[in-house]
């Protein structure tokens, strides 16, 4: 992930290390080069052009330290600025609030809802929690069936669901169940479409507003970069989403969903998905990542 765009800066940063003392004019064409980078990555317009004005105020005419060569002082606002850009500090799910944890996997068809919920119920049960899958996809038997197959896999009670319920009922009755079952943490994989469309909206909504909450993940595929983000942003707006899982983040080697989507939305990524295996979810920390992409 990212290698694009590693490659690119590592080109423009050799150039900044060769000069002795940094001029306006070399910052300038500097950053150019990184907007050029950005926009190769596929990162949103916008995001791209602040991204590099707020660099560029903070490189030219700031104090010189005297540990760090000029070209080392670039590199060192522009990591911290990809750190902002990444969402800042590490934001991790609270399991510590309301019992139990409700959490709502939302997103289009394909972009790993199922796959993640199977994920993100292996990595808490080895935290010690008791999760409870809820298949809320009722119009693929085969996403009821396949959420069975993975909770199967991982040792995680799924909750009986058919596609003769409809998706809010399934969602109280769960609640029930996992208390009954003793589990603390239910996994909701609801419905994908194609595309937007106002009845997937509007059934998340319903569920929503029928049981309590704890965190509305939204689910990308990051190989399809702006459009993530644009959808991203449309689910935010409809459902005020609390933060963002990329998938297939292992073969996306521009990354310009995962650098644009905060920005946009102004939602934290807490995971990223690297790989169908239930064992490749990470949580996402913006400082590794900004230093992966920095080389
Ligand atoms: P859903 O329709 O949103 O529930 O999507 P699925 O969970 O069925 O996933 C769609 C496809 O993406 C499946 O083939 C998954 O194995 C695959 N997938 C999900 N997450 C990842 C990931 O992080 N990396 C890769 N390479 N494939 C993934």
């Amino acid at each position: 992930m990212f290698e694009n765009l590693t490659d690119r800066l590592e080109g423009v940063f050799k150039k900044l290390r060769g000069h002795g003392i940094l001029t306006e004019e070399n910052i300038e064409e500097a950053m150019r080069e990184v907007r050029m980078a950005l926009l190769d990555a596929d990162v949103n317009f916008k995001v791209a052009k602040d991204f590099v004005a707020s660099i560029a105020e903070k490189a030219v005419g700031r104090e010189v330290s005297k540990s760090l060569s000029p070209g080392q002082q670039v590199i060192k606002i522009v990591h911290q600025e990809l750190v902002d850009l990444l969402g800042g500090d590490t934001q991790q799910i609270r399991l510590d609030g309301r019992q139990p944890v409700t959490i709502m996997m939302a997103g289009l068809q394909g972009s790993g809802k199922t796959t993640t919920s199977g994920k993100l119920a292996r990595m808490l049960k080895e935290k010690g929690r008791k999760p409870y899958l809820v298949p809320a996809d009722v119009y693929r038997p085969a996403a009821i069936e396949q959420l069975q197959v993975l909770g199967e896999r991982i040792g995680v009670p799924v909750h009986p669901s058919s596609t003769d319920m409809n998706p809010v009922d399934i969602c109280r009755m769960a609640m029930d169940a996992a208390a009954v079952q003793g589990c603390d943490t239910l996994i909701i994989d609801t419905a994908g479409r194609l595309h937007v469309d106002e009845h997937l909206m509007d059934e998340l909504k319903e569920i929503r507003k029928a049981i309590h909450l704890s965190e509305i993940l939204f689910v990308a595929d990051s190989m399809t970069g702006q459009d993530a983000v644009t959808v991203a942003d449309t689910f935010n707006q409809a459902l005020e989403i609390s933060g963002v899982i990329l998938t297939k983040m292992e073969g996306d080697a521009r990354g310009g969903a995962a650098l644009s989507i905060k920005k946009v939305t102004g939602k934290p990524i807490k995971f990223v998905g690297i790989g169908e295996g239930l064992d490749a979810l990470e949580i996402f920390h913006p400082d590794r990542v900004a230093s992966r992409i920095l080389g």
